[in-house]
């Protein structure tokens, strides 16, 4: 059998992509169809980073508007056209159930019957399994209760106001788009960084990208946990805009610490809220030396880079749980692997592969792409992941003989 790339996102395409120049026989399964995960998205989802940040081997932005921000539909159609233009040997709707590794192959068990093959390359997404915190399952049972992943728009929401739980990206626009549909929306707020949208005029990726920033391996990281953290607050959203605690307060979504739990008929919430904005402007502060530090290095003159405005940390300690129709939990995710792939030893103890440039360390012959931080910051985004591809292919390539 050739080598198998599982999943047919912007990974496993890109990986196709790049073994397809290398010209070595593979084929790719996916459970959905070609661009699965951002069909799911919701209604209005679009793009956080600028369209010319999807850089995919083969399959780089060429429309219009490359300091724009896609909408689902527009990223999916991307990603079909590129699926198109290289004849990825895409087998849709077949799904792999398990992974086992036996002498000199690797066995697939799939829902077409099973595959074996000596090569198999998982591209099976960044963000797998959202991830509840301690005692979300307190809840009464009239409140509903979803992962963002379940969120379509706010007509579909049980109605009354609405407490979101984990304030990243994800959150944050959430909380936007309930708010501006009229709901009283409680945002449980953790640790994230934010960036403004822009900087002297130009798009905040732009000096991400200047910087380097995007280029930081893993190792730069202070800790293993540290992969885990939020992205940054901002928002594609109309055109792009800033969207941070500062940001939404002011709209009058109502800013709560940690989320702690359901006691007592009130969801009780930590005494961190300043804290968490501290981590931010911290996250901020960082980023800004950056951009000096760079200009200064090129000769640019540094855009203005003006200091947050203070911020009043009080917020309510609990809220009465009766209030709420609904509850989004969008506290983060974590890596699914160990549920399907039974190979002992492969994956560390936060979930992810133990891997060197993508080629597991454990299981000669497996290889990854797509992870979050895998060789780099921007391994699993539009801008990162071609490159990540194209050495994977190389060790698969290399590995099969080609
Ligand atoms: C809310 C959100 C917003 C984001 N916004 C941006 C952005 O603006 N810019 C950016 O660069 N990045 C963004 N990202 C990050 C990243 O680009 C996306 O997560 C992207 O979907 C990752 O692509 P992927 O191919 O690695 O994984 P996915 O797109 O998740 O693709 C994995 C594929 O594998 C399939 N699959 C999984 N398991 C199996 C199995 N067992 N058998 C068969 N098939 C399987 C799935 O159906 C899916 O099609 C965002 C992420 C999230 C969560």
């Amino acid at each position: 059998m050739p080598v198998v790339i599982v999943g047919a996102g912007q990974a496993g395409l890109a990986v196709s992509h790049e073994l397809g120049v290398l010209g070595v026989e593979h084929t790719v399964l996916e459970r959905g169809t070609v661009a699965n995960t951002w069909r799911g998205r919701w209604d209005t989802f679009c793009l956080v980073t600028p369209n010319w940040t999807v850089q995919l081997p083969g399959g780089k932005y060429d429309g219009g508007d490359p300091d724009g921000y896609m909408p689902r539909d527009e990223i999916v159609a991307h990603l079909e056209r590129y699926a198109r233009s290289f004849s990825a040997p895409v087998r849709e709707a077949v799904e792999v159930r398990s992974l086992e590794r036996a002498p000199d192959e690797f066995i697939l068990d799939t829902s077409e019957g099973e595959i074996r093959t000596r090569t198999v390359v998982l591209a099976t997404g960044a963000y797998q399994k959202p991830h509840r915190p301690r005692g979300a399952d307190g809840f009464p049972g009239r409140v509903q209760v979803i992962d963002a992943e379940h969120y379509r728009n706010a007509d579909a929401l049980a109605r009354g106001a609405v407490l979101i739980v984990g304030s990243g990206q994800t959150g944050c626009q959430l909380a936007e788009e309930l708010h501006e549909a009229g709901r009283d929306v409680y945002l449980a707020c953790g640790r994230a960084p934010w960036v403004p949208r822009r900087l002297g005029g130009r798009d905040i990726a732009h000096w991400i990208e200047a910087t380097g920033f995007f280029d930081q391996p893993r190792s730069a990281l202070p800790s293993p946990q540290a992969r885990l953290i939020a992205n940054q607050q901002v928002t594609g959203h109309g055109g792009g805009h800033d969207l941070n605690y500062r940001v939404l307060r002011a709209m009058g979504v109502t800013l709560l610490g940690r989320f702690k739990g359901v006691s007592g008929g009130r969801v009780m919430f930590a005494d961190d809220l300043a804290r968490s904005v501290a981590f931010g402007d911290e996250r901020y502060a960082a980023l800004r030396k950056m951009v000096a530090d760079t200009c200064t290095t090129t000769g640019i003159t540094p855009p203005d880079m003006p200091d947050p405005a203070p911020f009043d940390p009080f917020a309510p300690d609990s809220i009465p749980v009766d209030r709420l129709g609904a509850v989004i939990f969008t506290s983060g995710f974590r890596p699914d692997f160990a549920s399907w792939v039974n190979i002992s030893g492969a994956f560390d103890e936060l979930g992810f592969p133990i891997e060197q440039d993508g080629a597991s360390t454990v299981a000669p012959g497996l290889f990854f792409c797509g992870i979050h931080y895998m060789r780099k910051r921007k391994s699993a985004l539009l801008i990162g992941v071609g490159e990540d591809a194209a050495i994977v292919a190389g060790a698969v390539a290399v590995g099969s003989g080609n």
